[in-house]
């Protein structure tokens, strides 16, 4: 008999589970039975397709009509069209990347087919649809016989393994299976009224009826979610455990003097959020905390808040953020809001005064020479830099916190490398515009505390958006520029947008290639600003911004537009994270459609922030009612940043919602869905947190210890490791 962890090729031979572990890379009976059906064919229950209707789950009995892949001209790839008829009427199939299926798919062969109809350029098809195709002289009842039910399993398939041969594998598998031990404590089982592992795997495979087939995928895609929530609440339970230097606030030193020197009261929210921090920072334990907050909504104020804090003890405060541009930016931001508190070691500097110092990549020998002594010494209480921060000459003197601006472009190793510079492990404070979903949160963040800014501080002017169509009004693009050069008589400033740097086709822009526009259409930065500055702006200092310039330019071109000396900053999305030139009043995004939806809010928080009213037009051919149209006039619609990241999650895959970091676990969440299962996931939590507050240590389930093990040691080595 075997056992879950039992070797495939026991059950199946060698041959054919050579075959699963090349395609799936499967190789234990645990591994296959995970392999989960898409849909179930029901026998005898087919539909006409004449009667399809868009939405439908259905099966259809037709024949090969017709079958031709086609090769994308911009894009690698291709794509597979079927067409298939019933005798009266035709559908068609469609397939990307898998011309390999034309082989099974031969015109005149029969089939039944399986899919969600869904509707393209006014055609319903079905992509991606499941299928069994009908060896010649069979009938359809003798193609499913074989099976035991009334339901037919359809298995995500390959060439080499349709979706029969895998069904036939798991049967064996199935058959050969000895009792197994459920991992999931009986309690939590009965709670949720929840069938048995064994029980659950055998119904979600070869189901007696949908609704227990229903209740198994559900029990499974719980196991999924418990399993990542016991992790990561274990996590956060052992970080809380590890030794760090408690930073209690102290009144009377530079913080209390900042305080003071403040030109501006903090919001209700952010007062709260400071207190989270400063009870946080008191702890003999590092904190870990996510702060996420619109932009604008004063995060950087509240951060340096935590750096002095830790300064008053003594201790070095690093802020990493994810470009020179911005790291330069918080440079100049700290050492404005800090004023003569950021003079320390200079004649007339006041008591608590400390230094702020830069550390980049582009810097000079000598530039570099001195920030490192600064850091080394402990003379700079806050040290600002990009990932040059993480060199090895790099050293502190006490490095007490750590703030990473824009976590999701910082990875693991980067994170890790800063904190070895710590003798003792600092706190952590993450910073992110980019809201997300609090099951999303809880997800991909499910170790950290998380605190959240929602409000705007007060006098923040409001900002419209507007879809300009080009392809519908022509004209209004040039009423855009006309629009700029108004705003910038007023003395206000504007930045244009593009998707790209350079026309040059083989560069390495986003191209939605189901959108049909060439990528020589779009507008590039090396074309538009001359275009504009000789033609509708004429007059008008403009400037180009990119990330090929060298990063003296670059810091030269911010700091000129800072202190408008340009007008007009004509950019790529470089300037979307933290840009912050309170004067910007305009922005005109060209080809708004190549951006996501979190994208474009986080660009045109550039502008609005200071008094004046913000303006930001998205310049589109996109036309009404397509996919492209919806997500800007969604944008347009809406100025909440949880509403829109969940939109733009929506439309993401589940790989890309949880992040590339996260793709240890990954490999084990087959079912789980973070926006469609928050109910599951928030219950999972509830039960993980229960569960380790009774028994922290598995002790007394020894099945479930060994998965969570199991699960450890495969994603130890990508988890994000914020501990
Ligand atoms: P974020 O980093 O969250 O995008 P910032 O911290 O850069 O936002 O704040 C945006 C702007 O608002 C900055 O110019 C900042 O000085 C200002 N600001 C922050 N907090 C307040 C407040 N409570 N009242 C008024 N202005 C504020
Ligand atoms: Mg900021």
């Amino acid at each position: 008999m075997a056992t879950l962890d039992s070797k495939l090729s026991s059950v199946l031979g060698d041959r054919t589970a050579k075959a699963l572990d090349t395609t799936f890379g499967y190789r234990t009976v645990g591994d296959l039975l995970h392999h989960y059906p898409r849909r179930y064919l029901v026998r005898g229950e087919l539909s006409d397709i004449a009667e399809l209707q868009e939405g439908d789950e259905v099966t259809i009995l037709a024949e090969v009509f017709s079958a031709s892949t086609r090769r994308f001209a911009a894009r690698k790839g291709n794509m597979l069209e079927v067409v298939v008829t019933d005798g009266t009427s035709k559908l068609s199939l469609t397939f990307f990347n898998q011309a390999w299926r034309e082989k099974e798919l031969k015109v005149g062969s029969q089939g039944l087919f399986a899919g969600k109809v869904g509707v393209f350029n006014g055609k319903r098809q079905l992509a991606h649809p499941d299928y069994e195709m009908i060896a010649d002289g069979n009938d359809v009842d003798a193609a499913v016989e074989g099976f035991a039910g009334k339901y037919l399993p359809m298995y995500p398939a390959s060439g080499k393994l349709p979706s029969w041969k895998i069904a036939q594998c798991i049967e064996l598998c199935i058959g050969a299976l000895d009792e197994i031990e459920d991992p999931i404590p009986q309690f939590i089982l009965d709670k949720h009224g929840y069938p048995s592992l064994q029980q659950a795997l055998v119904q979600i495979h070869q189901p007696a009826d949908l609704e227990s087939a229903e209740k198994s995928r559900e029990r499974l895609t719980f196991d999924e979610a418990f399993i990542l929530q016991l992790l990561l609440v274990s996590r956060k339970e052992k970080m809380k455990s590890l030794d760090a230097i408690a930073r209690p606030r102290r009144e009377g030193g530079i913080l209390t003097a900042f305080d003071q020197a403040l030109p501006f009261q903090l919001t209700a929210g952010q007062h709260a959020v400071a207190a989270e921090i400063e009870e946080d920072l008191a702890q003999p334990h590092p904190m870990h905390r996510l702060l996420q907050g619109e932009v604008g909504s004063g995060k950087t104020v509240i951060a340096l808040r935590a750096m002095l804090a830790v300064v008053d003890s003594g201790g070095q405060a690093a802020l990493l953020a994810p470009t020179e541009v911005l790291a330069a930016q918080h440079l100049r931001t700290i050492e404005k809001l800090m004023g003569s508190l950021a003079h320390g070691g200079m004649i007339g500097a006041p008591e608590f005064s400390t230094r702020v110092t830069l550390l980049t990549g582009s810097q000079s020998a000598a530039e570099r020479k001195d920030a490192l002594a600064l850091a080394a010494s402990g003379e700079a209480g806050i040290v600002i830099g990009t990932h040059a921060l993480l060199s090895a000459s790099v050293e502190f003197n006490d490095l007490g916190l750590i703030v990473v601006d824009e976590q999701h472009r910082f990875g693991v190793e980067q994170r890790d490398a800063l904190k070895g510079k710590a003798k003792i492990p600092p706190h952590l404070l993450v910073m992110t515009a980019t809201p997300i979903p609090r099951t999303v949160a809880m997800t991909v963040f499910g170790d950290l505390d998380v605190s959240t800014l929602r409000e705007l501080p007060l006098g923040r002017a409001p900002i419209t958006t507007h879809v300009v169509n080009t392809l519908e009004k022509p004209a209004f693009l040039e009423r855009a520029w006309e629009r700029i050069c108004e705003e910038v008589s007023q003395g206000h400033q504007a930045y244009v947008v593009a998707s790209r740097i350079s026309a040059d086709v083989s560069e390495d822009a986003d191209i939605d290639f189901l959108m049909g526009t060439s990528p020589l259409e779009l507008a590039s930065v090396e074309e538009l600003a001359p275009t504009l500055a000789t033609g509708p702006l004429k007059g008008v200092r403009v400037a180009p911004l990119h990330g090929r310039l060298s990063g003296e330019l670059k810091d030269a071109t911010m700091s000129a537009f800072a202190a408008h000396e340009i007008d007009v900053l004509v950019s790529t999305t470089v300037i979307e994270v933290g840009v912050d030139v309170p004067n910007a009043t305009v922005m005109v995004i060209m080809d708004a459609d190549r951006f996501g939806v979190s994208q474009l809010h986080q660009l045109r928080g550039r502008v609005g922030r200071g008094t004046s009213p913000g303006l930001c037009l998205l310049i589109t051919t996109a036309i009404a009612e397509t996919p492209a149209r919806i997500r800007l006039e969604a944008v347009a619609g809406s100025t909440d940043g949880f509403e829109l990241s969940r939109i733009d999650l929506e439309q993401r895959r589940e790989g890309d919602v949880l992040g590339a970091a996260q793709s240890g676990s990954r490999s084990h969440l087959r079912l789980l869905r973070v926006l469609r299962d928050e109910d599951l996931i928030l219950t999972a939590r509830a039960d993980a947190e229960e569960l380790l507050s009774m028994d922290s240590t598995l002790t007394k389930y020894q099945q479930l210890a060994r998965e969570f093990a199991k699960v450890e040691a495969d994603t130890a080595s990508e988890f994000i490791d914020k501990g």
